[in-house]
């Protein structure tokens, strides 16, 4: 079965994504920058043991909760603090919008031979719809729940720091 597939080590030097998002309620991207932010939080992120993000966060928005950065975004006002307190450059501007829509990764969405919106618009090419097979470079590759697989350097894994 065909899965989402994102190159988040290309995707970091991007600031304006093309991709759109076909999900009626947030038609300007959103899904895709919910993606962003959770592939940040889970393989990006230091897990700083003094957490200056979280520190920072004027709302207690910001958690660790099982080792890895959680954002609320009902107590998020958009601050942008912890951005700019993250010494790893971790947390982007962009990934942290006041309004935000979850991916559904178009699970149900799409008839036979359809690609979700965001692959078709995006024009980086770090967005695919793929088999598992068809992956050519296998390092740094993980998966995250059934259906999303992703490709980051990941600290935590290459460096051993603290999980
Ligand atoms: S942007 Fe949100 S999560 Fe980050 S510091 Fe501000 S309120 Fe907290
Ligand atoms: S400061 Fe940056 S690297 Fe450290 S825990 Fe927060 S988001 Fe992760």
């Amino acid at each position: 079965m065909k899965k989402l597939f994102i190159d988040y080590d290309k995707c970091l030097s991007c600031k304006n994504c093309d991709a759109k998002c076909s999900y009626f309620l947030h038609p300007e991207n959103d899904g895709i920058t919910s993606l962003r932010e959770e592939i940040a939080f889970l393989l990006a992120c230091r897990r700083c043991e003094d957490h200056p993000c979280i520190n920072v966060c004027p709302t207690t928005a910001l958690k660790r909760e099982e080792g890895i950065n959680k954002r609320s975004r009902f107590l998020c006002i958009s601050c942008k603090s912890c951005y700019l307190a993250c010494p790893f450059g971790t947390i982007l501007p962009e990934i942290i919008p006041y309004i935000i829509g979850r991916c559904d990764l178009c699970l149900g969405r799409l008839k036979e031979n359809e690609i979700p919106l965001c692959v078709e618009t995006e024009k980086c090419d770090a967005i695919k719809f793929l088999e598992e097979s068809e992956i050519e470079d296998n390092e740094n590759i993980y998966k995250i729940g059934e259906n999303l697989i992703v490709k980051c350097f990941s600290y935590i894994e290459t460096y051993g720091l603290k999980k």
